[in-house]
């Protein structure tokens, strides 16, 4: 089963359940599963002119690949159809039916006038020039234009999208209708109509739901965010945000990661420290040896929580970013404390950084990373899902059972829609606010969004993710015709 039918269908088995729970009839049901249109086409882009042998260097040859691309949307109970665009290689019909279907659910988590919609490209935009990636975008809009509008389907930057991207879409659109439209896109540039706010905004909106969660948490246990510790996987535009952001509310980001990797730095002191704790019995020395010989990743099959949560150092995610820049990857950037160095830091697998023993896992690249394979080895106790669909229903249902905790994406990852709603109000009524009149509405949006669910889940005794969407359920029957 593809990773796409995989998503499709642990996100229509959790409608299902919470509509059956709800006691909903099947004829309901299936109004909020089967998605309202499901556009499928294939275009041709112009790829540039390449000067082979033989050819001389003024004839050079031009070339067309096929891509293919899809927009779906699944409801309009609640408005138009809202939902970003990816371009990614695995990237299947399945796959943007399960987001479309998540983007209805998360409109109505976050309390917005908007119904769930998805587009996508099959293609690695890696592989492309900027010219071809700009030709790409513009033949997908021409595809997409007769069903998008400010009030019918409002498109935006997702995996692999951004809004240099959402600019080449905006122009493409406009000059097929022949007017100024702003409002139909968002995630676009300042100067095109975007909103201050709107880049960091996914980011930032998951960490204003975890510090929530662990405000709510205090009062049963005692949490101080400065000692917790968190991975995360992805260092996207979401990943980013959310590291650095968590790291200046105080959280110890101790490993990030992305496509090709994660790192985490070790601080010297506390191995030596945890060394010594754990040689306190008869063969020092022959351990000791040991000890020094051992790769990082046996010693933490060996050590308790506590002396592991020592061993790895907060690290300098603003610093890592430009180191990121400079050399493309983010593998041998060990940036702590303002420095960067080789000494003391790993490289970790993607793999890995989800199995490390820190508190919170963040996982925002892209979904089913957390499966039936590596379900068992997570060791957080909170899980907050940055990316759609990260952790497939199987695995979701082994941690839950464990009592992990897990934020939903369709809360933690609802501050880049609550931000483009936003923006769309903006631009309607063509009034701009400051960045910190935005950010004071994200957060009393994502706040509101996340009591609402808290209380639906702690009076019903279910899961966040259960409670997540019998709030979107309830919202969204209400407005159907
Ligand atoms: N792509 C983002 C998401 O999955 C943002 C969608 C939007 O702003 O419309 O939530």
């Amino acid at each position: 089963m593809s990773q796409g039918q995989k998503m499709l269908e642990s996100a229509q088995a959790l409608i299902r359940k919470t509509a059956e729970s709800m006691k909903l009839g099947e004829e309901v049901i299936n109004r909020l599963i089967e998605p309202e249109f499901v556009h499928e086409f294939a275009f041709a882009v112009m790829m540039d002119p390449k000067n082979d042998e033989n050819t001389s260097s003024t004839q050079a040859t031009k070339k067309f690949k096929v891509f293919k691309g899809w927009r779906i949307q699944h409801n309009s109970a609640l408005g138009p159809y809202k939902g970003g665009i990816r371009f990614h290689p695995e990237t299947t019909r399945e796959e943007v039916q399960a987001l479309a279907t998540l983007m209805t659910i998360k409109c109505a988590v976050a309390g917005l006038p908007f119904g769930g919609a998805k587009g996508g490209v099959a293609v690695d935009p890696k592989t492309l020039s900027e010219s071809e990636l700009q030709r790409l975008s513009q033949e997908y809009v021409k595809k997409i234009a007769h069903l998008i509008g400010e009030d019918i389907d409002v498109p935006a930057p997702d995996v692999n999208t951004n809004s240099k991207i959402i600019a080449w879409m905006i122009d493409e659109y406009e000059k097929i209708k022949g007017s100024k439209s702003p409002a139909t896109f968002t995630g676009k540039p300042i100067s095109m109509g975007g909103s201050l706010g709107r880049t960091e905004a996914t980011g930032a909106g998951g960490v204003i739901i975890l510090k929530a969660l662990l405000e709510k948490l205090s009062s049963k246990f005692k949490v101080q965010s400065s000692k917790l510790t968190v991975a995360v996987q992805g260092f996207g535009n979401v990943g980013y945000h959310f590291a650095k952001l968590a790291a200046e509310a105080g959280f110890k980001v101790v490993a990030v990661s992305d496509s090709k990797g994660g790192i985490i730095k070790i601080n010297p002191k506390s191995e030596i420290l945890t060394s010594k704790q754990i040689l306190n019995s008869n063969d020092q020395e022959e351990k000791v040896k040991e000890l020094k010989n051992r790769q990082f990743k046996n010693l933490l099959d060996q050590l308790g929580q506590l002396e592991i949560r020592n061993l790895l150092l907060p690290l300098d995610i603003p610093l890592i970013a430009e180191c990121k820049k400079a050399k493309g990857t983010l593998a041998g950037c060990y940036c702590a404390g303002g420095v960067c160095d080789l000494k003391g830091g790993q490289t970790i697998s993607n793999e890995e950084l989800l199995e490390l023993p820190v508190d919170i896992l963040v996982p925002a690249a892209l979904e089913n990373v957390i499966n039936e394979k590596n379900m068992k080895k997570i060791k957080a106790k909170i899980i907050v899902e940055m990316a759609n669909g990260p952790i497939t229903q199987e695995a979701y249902e082994y941690l839950t059972e464990k009592g992990v905790i897990i934020v939903p994406d369709v809360l933690a990852n609802a501050g880049g829609v609550t931000v483009s709603y936003l923006e769309w109000v903006q631009n309607k009524m063509r009034y701009y606010w400051t960045e910190e009149e935005v950010n004071e509405k994200l957060e009393r949006m994502m706040k509101r969004a996340f009591e609402v669910i808290w209380k639906k889940s702690a009076l019903k005794k279910i899961p966040l993710k259960q409670a997540a969407f019998e709030v979107a359920i309830e919202r969204i029957i209400s407005a159907l015709q």
